[in-house]
């Protein structure tokens, strides 16, 4: 696997995460991650396969949901994906999501504090705090 960005060289299985919009499959870094969350990427430059997706609902809000997956699967819809992949959760999202997945490395560390609080969300500009 890589990341599925073109011209992105980062093919670190660690750090990839595959994402299911329903529509499309596809692999993606972290920095690219956040662009896609941002908009700031354009999704025809992403290598990007038949979708695999079964019907699911947003483990937050029950609506339909996107897969994003790298150790573990959550099934989130667009809105809390993108909350998500910029550390942007609220503390009732945080909580739920930490509840159903203990380890998942974008909610442990340092990105949220032991209410839920976001320490580093990123905003469009790129910036965090
Ligand atoms: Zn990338
Ligand atoms: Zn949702």
């Amino acid at each position: 696997m890589k990341c599925g960005a073109s011209d992105c060289q980062v093919h670190s299985t660690a750090k990839l995460a595959i994402i299911d919009d329903g529509t499309k499959r596809f692999v993606l870094c972290p920095e690219h991650q956040i662009e896609y969350a941002l908009a700031l990427i354009d999704e025809r430059r992403i290598t990007s396969f038949a979708s695999q997706l079964e019907e699911h609902e947003c483990e937050i809000c029950c609506s339909p949901a996107n897969i994003y997956a790298d150790d573990v699967e959550l099934y989130l819809c667009r809105r809390h994906l993108n909350k998500l992949i910029r550390h942007h959760l609220n503390p009732t999202e945080y909580t739920i999501l930490r509840q159903n997945h203990s380890e998942f490395q974008l909610l442990v560390g340092d990105l949220y504090s032991t209410g839920g609080y976001a320490l580093q969300p990123i905003y469009e500009s790129g910036q965090t705090g």
